[in-house]
């Protein structure tokens, strides 16, 4: 569920949302219609992501409703994980407590950074004393299952500096961490100040290091890294670490459904997404349509270079059974060639059932992906 609004935009995000709260009440009713246009089907559901946008601007109530609906309008299992993503600026003690009781069972907040001078770089609304106490808020109104959002690789960071944010996270003892390397989207404020020399873009080999310095300290202290920017921390009980279920799902090319302005759709071979402003999404539901704004169908070919991307993301890797079903193809037939080269770099691990990336070709995530993508499997 996309929820379009922020208090402020932060100029690197390139994500939709209005900073006008005015619209909000009829936003929550045009997605209570959407979720019954498209509801009612007998897909069983055991995720929901409430995600922005930042949709902890929303009350509680409002949470709740987008939740009561849901369960309305959808088969949904009953150990349904149900993800906040939470800005601490917006954030207070009660507030928490009350989206726990409406039902959100897993915190994602988007703390970005532990450095007073990152957060102002980055226009985040909130500060490091307030995202300290959020995750205590969090803690003491009972989430258990937690995860937080930090950004590398600002202009100007140092390996000292985000060695220094990624030790505060963990000494909050957060369940779940994503280290997300900071993007110069075209159209941003950041953007225009990195044109204008204004700002001086990090060279490819700092990042570099920041990058390798996440993977070598999170899997060193506690966390076991299952996608190239995401962990989750071991368990002492044995029980399995609390991984995002719902992300997971991007990961491994199943279906999933996006509701809300500009969220987007994939229910195999077509993916679609609905229409970016609030106010064509509102017009498009009131007028009784589905606010779809484009759709297109993966071809065959389009479908197996993702299920390579999105696999090669992975620790695990490709799943190759599951790969050979889809699509009738023995991928170490295919790529037989290329997996020897990979494998001697020492960038690619292959086993009976899985080809997946080392941590050093996590790093070259996209040439890797480019390599098997650029083949002809006609
Ligand atoms: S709070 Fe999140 S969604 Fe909103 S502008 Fe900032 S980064 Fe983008």
């Amino acid at each position: 569920m996309h929820v379009p609004y922020c208090v402020r935009k932060c100029p690197y995000c390139d994500f939709y949302s209005s900073v006008d709260l005015a619209s909000v009440p009829v936003f929550l009713e045009s997605l209570a219609r959407e979720m019954e246009m498209v509801g009612g089907t007998d897909q069983v559901f055991d995720t929901l992501y409430v995600g922005g946008g930042t949709p902890s601007v929303l009350e509680p109530d409002g949470i709740a409703r987008i939740i009561e609906t849901a369960h309305k309008h959808f088969t949904i299992r009953t150990d349904l994980e149900i993800t906040l993503e939470v800005n601490p600026g917006t954030i207070f003690r009660e507030k928490l407590a009350e989206y726990r009781q409406a039902g959100v069972n897993r915190l994602n907040i988007g703390v970005q950074s532990f450095h007073h001078e990152n957060l102002k770089f980055l226009g985040r609304i909130h500060s490091v004393e307030e995202a300290v106490a959020c995750i205590a808020s969090a803690r003491q109104t009972g989430f258990d299952n937690i995860g937080l959002d930090l950004i590398y690789g600002l202009p100007g960071q140092d390996k000292k500096n985000w060695l220094s944010d990624l030790r505060r996270a963990l000494e909050t003892e957060t369940e779940h961490l994503s280290g997300y390397m900071l993007t110069c989207e075209s159209g941003t404020p950041l953007s225009r100040e990195v044109k204008s020399g204004r700002i001086q873009w990090p060279e490819g080999g700092v990042v570099r290091e920041l990058f390798d310095t996440t993977i070598e300290f999170l899997t060193t202290h506690g966390f076991l890294q299952y996608e190239i920017s995401n962990f989750a921390r071991k368990t002492d009980d044995g029980l399995e670490p609390r991984y995002s279920r719902h992300n997971q799902k991007y990961w491994s090319f199943v279906p999933y459904i996006g509701l809300g302005p500009s969220a987007h759709s994939f229910i195999t071979p077509q993916r679609y997404w609905n229409h970016r402003s609030i106010e064509n999404y509102v017009r498009h539901i009131k007028a009784g349509h589905l606010p779809i704004a484009e759709k297109e169908e993966l071809t065959r070919e389009q479908m197996i270079m993702e299920a390579i991307f999105l696999g090669l993301r992975t620790t695990r890797g490709i799943d190759l059974i599951g790969f050979e079903k889809m699509f009738g193809l023995n991928f170490i037939k295919i790529y037989k060639g290329k997996i020897v080269d990979l494998e001697k770099d020492r960038l690619l691990n292959l086993t009976n059932t899985h080809c997946a990336l080392t941590p050093k070709g996590m790093a070259y995530l996209d040439g890797i992906a480019a390599i098997f993508t650029g083949q002809d499997i006609s």
